[in-house]
């Protein structure tokens, strides 16, 4: 139920951009809009001002978990929210291309504490994410443990690790040498010290289907989804932004201007870029990664390799893909670019992943690259972890960007954190102040040492 003051808080900026608004265009100049919410008859066809109070570019994993979360808590007369998204389609976002894998063997409190909320949150998504009238999302979570391996040179952190995430009733038990070798024996644990395995709450799920279960609610509860790309913002006399200019995706001709309350960055891996139409420099840039599927028949069996995910020290992850195996391995940081082309380069498996992969599983010395994909991390430059909070000065621009290699996980906690700055006026469940853009201003990297 909303209170009283989020209502009062929303009548105040929904009378102030309306008035700020109609100021600045004459009536004969608004638009209709291109929404794909079919129940918003509303937006179709009128030349009703557009205004929102809160207004997100990126209708990914982050921007659709943004808008469920707001909408599930803003009655529809506390405020009106809107999506932006240039590709309906989703061919080239960093939430489809992932692997969408959820842990709790993280190192900062952060982190665990938003995967957390966010697995308990995806165990039961078929619940809370149910529409009237269609069959409940089913996102296929497979609940198994991820295994990492450590060196000598990991064993330190990894401890270090384990007590925290202990402390914080993370189900992680800690595998010596032996135990490995007992427990895997398709494992070679030459240059291994130590391992952490993840024994409950850990596994991987489909991502494009909670995608859709989150957008297919949001939509639900009233928000409109608009296909186009923000290009361009206004701000007003204090900096604030007042508006924000929208190509439409099938007709580049019509340009059209939304007026906004409050503005959340949720573009991914490019909302450095968005970021920077503004004048701020948000450290997230597009970095290619690639995931390659193998063939291996000697490989061990789905049985055999209960894991969701093997990580060796090397940063070379492994996972089941029913017969096969997706594997992957972040380039090194010299070697790593900014972006913007989906190549993918083999030999980069067979120069910088084989070896590893068949000196840590013997049996897949024989094996075949199958197929490939490359997808880009939204990548922190600074420390390779979310920013999520208020511009300091701009303060009606929020974001939610950056999670580098572990966004699809966190997005349900990340979700629920812009709902709470922007109806609480600050976080309440898990405090993310660290993560938020003040940190950058002062170039104080928040660093996640279980990076994959
Ligand atoms: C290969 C790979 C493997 C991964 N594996 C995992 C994993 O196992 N576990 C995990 O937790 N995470 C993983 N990730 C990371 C995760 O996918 C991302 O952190 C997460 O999807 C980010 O979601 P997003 O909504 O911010 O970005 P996106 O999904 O990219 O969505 C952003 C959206 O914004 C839109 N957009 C951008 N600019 C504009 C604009 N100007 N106007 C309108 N729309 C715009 C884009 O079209 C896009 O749809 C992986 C990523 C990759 C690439």
């Amino acid at each position: 139920m909303a209170s009283c003051r989020q209502r009062l808080l929303f009548r105040r900026i929904l009378s102030c951009v309306t008035s700020r608004a109609r100021k600045k265009i004459p009536s004969q100049r608004w638009f209709s809009l291109f929404t794909s919410n079919p129940r918003s008859s509303k937006n179709r066809g009128s030349f009703e001002p557009k205004i929102y109070d809160v207004v997100i570019v990126g209708g990914g994993i982050m921007g659709s978990s943004s808008a469920y979360f707001l909408a599930n808590r803003m009655a529809p007369e506390m405020g009106r929210i809107c999506v932006i998204e240039q590709d309906p389609t989703y061919t080239r976002a960093s939430t489809v291309l992932s692997l969408a894998g959820i842990r709790s063997q993280f190192s900062m409190a952060e982190n665990i504490q938003m995967c957390q909320f966010s697995f308990q949150f995806i165990s039961d998504v078929g619940q809370i994410l149910a529409v009237d009238g269609c069959d409940p999302p089913d996102i296929q979570l497979r609940r198994r443990g991820y295994l990492f391996l450590a060196s000598s040179d990991g064993e330190d952190v990894m401890q270090k690790n384990y007590a925290l995430q202990s402390k914080l009733g993370c189900q992680v038990t800690l595998l010596t040498v032996k135990d490995l070798e007992e427990r895997f024996p398709w494992l070679n644990t030459e240059g291994l010290s130590l391992a952490s395995l993840g024994t409950g709450n850990e596994g991987y799920f489909d991502p494009w289907s909670l995608l859709n279960a989150f957008k297919r609610k949001a939509i639900s509860l009233g928000v409109d989804y608009v296909n186009g790309e923000a290009v361009d913002f206004d701000t007003d006399q204090n900096g604030q932004i007042s508006s924000v200019k929208v190509v439409s995706s099938s007709s580049p001709e019509n340009v059209n201007v939304i007026h906004c309350g409050q503005l959340v960055n949720a573009a991914g891996p490019n909302a450095g870029y968005l970021a920077e139409k503004l004048g701020i420099d948000l450290p997230v840039r597009p970095r290619k990664r690639y995931v390659f599927v193998l063939d291996c028949p000697g490989a061990p069996a789905n049985e055999s390799f209960p894991l969701g995910f093997l990580v060796d020290p090397s940063g070379l992850y492994l996972r089941h893909d029913g017969a096969r195996f997706l594997s992957g391995l972040s380039p090194k940081s010299m070697e790593d670019y900014d972006s913007s082309d989906f190549e993918v380069d083999y030999d980069y498996f067979t120069d910088r992943m084989w070896e590893t992969i068949a000196h840590r599983i013997p049996a897949f010395e024989c094996l075949k690259v199958n197929v490939a994909w490359a997808g880009h991390y939204d990548y922190n430059t600074l420390d390779q972890n979310a920013i999520i909070g208020r511009h300091p000065e701009v303060r009606n621009l929020i974001f939610v960007n950056g999670f580098s290699g572990h966004g699809i996980q966190q997005s349900p906690a990340a979700g629920r954190a812009v709902s709470e700055l922007i109806l609480d006026g600050g976080f309440q469940t898990i405090d993310l102040s660290l993560l938020g853009f003040e940190r950058v201003m002062r170039n104080e990297p928040m660093r996640e040492k279980n990076i994959v």
